[in-house]
């Protein structure tokens, strides 16, 4: 059991009256976190960048240690970056295309994800398709089997997508498109921290997460895992002379590893940040973390769904941590600022993040509430009383 006391009291985010409930988009750090960015900035002040970096060599190469930890990957399969949408990307526009090459995309992808997979469409001649959901709201499996075919190059999941509470079956997904050869790089954003996240389990070729979300890290990091023989042979749609070494006059060698997808400079403090995020959602037991998730979601979905003029919109029948509604003439925004007015933080989730999906549910937002381990249970009984009241 986490205990909640302790975990709360690490948290100067809650040791005022705020309940909150955004975890999904921009969590309330541990102080250790905060406090590691800020001594870390401190002593760039005070000996310069490169010194101050010189001193933490150990602890920046645990970052890597710490995040494959937490996926089941070695710290050679890491890349680390500034967003899980530049890890996405990193990945996405290094994957060769040629005209007629197919790009599958799921009903619940993020725009920028779709975005990307369009541009380069128009740039090379590929093809974009999307995989239909299923009854339950989730990807369609055999729909996504019934697609498959050798001229499928990439294969674009959502673990967990932005917009609501589904999980989405991607191991099973995986196999299909492995077995024809596709790559699959998955959007690991709204899943890492929060639910079981194990790459050989998943079997994916690449994944993109964030640091800021359910890791509680400092803004400004993500990371990219590439499969080990990828990141040993693919070659990045970019480099600089971290990602590759200049050896002659015509030549360069790539680095080793899956830092061929990083550029060299960085924030420092930002990654030492999300390092101690990491390990310290590993000292708490990230099991345990992923069970108090679910059951406050489970919890608060229950709460919602009982209120009259208030519907759950969460598609699928694995739930994240997220939790989605909408109330009855109330706009979405109208209900997240009636609720900031009584110190609760949501967010809206817009169509245009998830554009397919909201628009084939006539949607065009939904109030986006995401408890993380350390809300109280009173705490959700006290939200669900102020939607209640709005
Ligand atoms: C937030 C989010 C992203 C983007 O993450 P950034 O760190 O902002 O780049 C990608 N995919 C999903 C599903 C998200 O929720």
């Amino acid at each position: 059991m986490i205990d909640s006391a302790a975990v709360r009291a690490a948290t100067p985010g809650l040791t005022s009256d705020l309940i909150f409930l955004d975890s999904a988009g921009s969590s309330l750090p541990p102080a250790v976190v905060t406090d590691t960015v800020i001594a870390h900035l401190r002593r760039e002040a005070e000996i310069g960048g490169y010194r101050a970096a010189n001193e933490r060599l150990d602890d920046l190469a645990d970052v890597k240690s710490a995040v494959a930890t937490l996926i089941g990957a070695t710290p050679a399969t890491i890349a680390l970056s500034d967003s899980a949408s530049r890890s996405w990307a990193d990945f996405f526009y290094s994957v060769p295309l040629r005209e007629g090459d197919r790009i599958l995309l799921s009903e619940a992808d993020y725009a920028t994800n779709a975005i990307a997979a369009l541009q380069r469409a128009r740039a090379t001649g590929a093809v974009v398709e999307h995989i239909p959901s299923d009854g339950t709201g989730a990807l369609d499996l055999g729909a996504l089997e019934r697609m498959l075919d050798e001229r499928v190059r990439l294969v674009s999941l959502q673990h967990a997508p932005t917009n609501g509470g589904l999980v989405n079956p991607i191991a099973e997904a995986t196999a299909l498109a492995r077995a024809v050869g596709a790559l699959v790089l998955l959007d690991a954003c709204q899943s890492i921290g929060q639910l079981p996240l194990d790459v050989a389990a998943l079997g994916v070729d690449a994944l993109s997460a964030t640091g800021r979300k359910w890791l509680r890290g400092p803004r400004g990091t993500g990371f990219l895992y590439v499969r080990d023989e990828l990141a040993r042979t693919m070659e990045p749609e970019r480099l600089d002379l971290h990602g590759a070494t200049w050896t002659g006059p015509d030549t360069y060698a790539l680095a080793p590893d899956a830092s061929r997808f990083e550029f060299w400079e960085c924030d420092v403090a930002a990654r030492l940040g999300l390092g101690a995020a990491v390990r310290y959602l590993l000292a708490l037991g990230p099991d345990q973390v992923y069970a108090a998730v679910a059951e406050r979601a489970a919890y608060l979905r229950t709460a919602l769904s009982a209120l009259p003029g208030v519907t759950v919109r969460d598609l699928g029948t694995r739930h994240s941590g997220i939790v989605s509604f909408t109330v009855d003439g109330v706009d979405p925004i109208a209900v997240r600022d009636g609720l900031a007015e009584r110190n609760m933080t949501v967010t809206v989730s817009h169509a245009s993040s998830t554009l397919l999906d909201m628009t084939s549910r006539a949607l065009p937002s939904v109030v986006r509430a995401s408890p993380h381990y350390f809300v109280d249970f009173d705490e959700l009984d006290r939200f669900a009383a102020a939607v209640a009241g709005l």
